[in-house]
């Protein structure tokens, strides 16, 4: 139908083919300006119909010298383009102005209007008639029923600057709405002036001149557009902008558990890529995460979900923890179409919680400790002062008595003396106890490192003591395994450890009992073993003869003395020495004392003379 041979120059069709081409351009720029909105897509309707117009009528002009038959065809194509003017642009319209949803009925009837026309226009000759002929080339004929046509044309195009006039007069005269409103008034008032082409297709000499207003009106619409934009920042518009600038992942999965949108963020956050998502189940499109993936799929289609953890890796290097939140989308019958799941990193998070709770629980348990050192403090002071007061109650009567009395018979004075010197040497013994302990416990005690033979020790302690053991009747074995090792020590101090334990083996130990004095090797540590068949400690005491002060409450531990400090001391010396005293007893049998020192060299926490001087 068209053929370049056709072609003779006519002046009179540039105006329109470059109207047509400006329409056009418009229309793909706004399309590519607004991002496919439907706003941008109606507008492209509209300037494809006008475009398709003014091409055709400018082609028409183009062959009407050579093959009018051909420029009759074109002519009729051009009115098939004017048809669905109305429809495009009022629809357009409504949109733009956003009051499409009352307009619903109206712009099918528009739509479905204009596409009658269309088909009666571009299949039959029931609206024209030939063409005209005048000095600037030729015209299409118009038969009587284009005036059906013509009054759509007439009827939409007031229904449509009407819209923009109620809109204009009742929006707020500040805002966007209201200059957008006026400014598409004005622009498209000015183009429907192209309306006045109708009257060379009814046999008026008028000379087409719609390329004047059509250009004016592009001008005016190009300008709106550039400052207003076509569309107002709705929630349909600005939702692909906020889920790829958003900073939870999004995973949108359908009814069958397959993921049909992801965002930016979801492909960061699992390492993968968009496509690799897309269209594929979760354990299938995300492997580094396994375990959320087998989450994602028992949420799809359930229903809602909120802050469930999930594992993912090892990726990167590392586990990450998922928190996931899944609702159900519906669409408005109510029926459920897909499952959107939002998803946040709270690797970080966690680990801050976890730190923090760590550093709480540390807090907590230093300020019990704390607590309990204030306590023993407290107590420790209380017990001392009672322990001083009562040895020095006893001498400070004593001593009144003794002057009061000045005629006492001889026998009770010596009497009262001696319990004066009894309760003297106790007060002297606890005061070097207590001095003893202090300074072992701020670690003011100059220590004296050296090999040393346990052996050694426990014989000259033991000989040592041969008067005691003599005079309480008491029997003492030793068993000794041969060419045992020396081990890291202050040799008076272990001397006290000994001496200590001893001694409270002959306190407790009734005329006439067994001590036995064992010393083995037990892998890297020498123990030493002390046990006794005296009086025995009752259970409900062996966890705390080791504290300081304590003493049993039985009738026989009352009678002997005592600072009850003597395994307090003996406990601190063994702990410094990197070793451990334990004792196990049973009442009215006997008791064993253990404790097992390192070897020398044996890689354990042993001491050296410098480090503790
Ligand atoms: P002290 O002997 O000066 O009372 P210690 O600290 O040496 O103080 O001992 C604490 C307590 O442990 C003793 O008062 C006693 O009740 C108990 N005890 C220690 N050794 C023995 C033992 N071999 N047999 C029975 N009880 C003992």
């Amino acid at each position: 139908m068209f053929l370049a041979a056709d072609v003779t120059f006519n002046p009179h069709a540039l105006p329109p083919l470059v109207t047509a081409l400006a329409i056009l351009l418009l229309g793909l720029i706004v399309v590519l300006r607004e991002k496919g909105s439907r706003e941008s897509l109606l507008y492209l309707s509209y300037t494809l119909a006008a475009s398709t117009w003014m091409f055709c009528v400018s082609v028409a002009l183009f062959l009407s010298l050579s093959s009018e038959e051909k420029a009759y065809q074109w002519m009729t194509i051009a009115n098939g383009g004017v048809a669905m003017i109305p429809a495009a642009l009022y629809h357009f319209t409504v949109v733009v102005m956003q009051t499409d949803n009352r307009n619903r009925q109206f712009i099918r009837f528009a739509w479905a209007v204009s596409s009658v026309f269309l088909v009666v226009t571009l299949l039959t000759d029931v609206l024209f008639a030939g063409l005209y002929h005048y000095s600037w080339g030729i015209f299409v004929r118009f038969r009587w029923p284009s005036f059906l046509f013509m009054g759509y044309f007439m009827a939409m195009s007031v229904m449509t600057l009407r819209e923009y006039w109620v809109v204009y007069r009742s929006s707020d005269r500040n805002t966007t709405r209201h200059r957008r409103a006026k400014a598409f008034l004005i622009a498209f008032s000015i183009g429907y002036l192209g309306a006045l082409d109708f009257l060379p297709a009814l046999g008026v000499p008028y000379y087409p001149l719609s390329s004047i207003p059509m250009i004016c009106m592009l001008v005016l619409v190009s300008r709106t557009i550039w400052q207003h934009r076509l569309v107002d920042i709705t929630p349909a518009f600005a939702a692909r902008e906020i889920i790829d600038t958003m900073n939870e992942a999004l995973i949108v999965l359908d009814l069958e558990g397959v993921v049909r949108l992801v965002n930016q963020e979801t492909c960061s956050l699992l390492g993968c890529r968009e496509k690799d998502l897309i269209g594929r189940r979760p354990v299938d499109g995300m492997t580094t995460c396994r375990q959320f993936a087998e989450q994602l799929e028992t949420i799809a289609g359930k229903g809602a979900a909120r802050n469930v953890e999930a594992e993912c890796g090892p990726h990167n290097g590392g586990y990450r923890t998922f928190n996931l939140s899944a609702s159900l989308m519906k669409n408005h019958r109510g029926e459920p179409v897909a499952t959107v799941c939002l998803v946040n990193d709270i690797t970080d998070r966690k680990r801050a919680e976890q730190e923090r709770e760590q550093l709480i629980s540390q807090l907590q348990e230093a300020n019990e400790k704390l607590q309990m050192l204030d306590k023993m403090k407290t107590n420790f002071i209380s017990t001392v002062s009672h322990e001083l007061r009562t040895p020095l109650t006893t001498i400070k009567a004593f001593v009144e008595l003794l002057l009061l009395k000045q005629a006492m018979p001889h026998e009770r004075r010596v009497k009262l003396m001696s319990t004066v010197n009894v309760e003297t040497d106790r007060l002297a013994r606890l005061i070097t106890d207590l001095l003893d302990l202090s300074r072992i416990e701020a670690g003011s005690v100059k220590w004296q490192f050296a090999l040393v033979s346990m052996e050694d020790i426990i014989q000259s302690v033991i000989e040592s003591m041969g008067v005691l053991f003599e005079n309480k009747g008491l029997q003492v074995t030793v068993e000794f395994t041969p060419r045992l090792p020396p081990v890291s020590g202050d040799r008076d101090r272990l001397v006290q450890v000994v001496t200590n334990i001893l001694s409270n083996a002959v306190k407790f130990t009734p005329r006439g009992g067994v001590i036995h004095v064992a010393l083995r090797r037990e892998t890297a540590q020498l123990a030493v073993e002390i046990s006794d068949n005296g009086i025995g400690i009752p259970a409900e005491h062996i966890d705390l003869i080791f504290e300081k002060f304590h003493r049993s409450d039985d009738v026989l531990t009352a009678a002997t003395e005592g600072t009850g400090l003597g395994l307090a001391i003996t406990r601190q010396i063994v702990e410094y020495h990197g070793g451990t005293i334990r004792a196990v007893s049973t009442q009215g049998k006997g008791s064993t004392f253990t404790f097992s020192l390192p070897l020398a060299g044996a890689g354990g926490t042993v001491r050296t003379d410098r480090e503790t001087a």
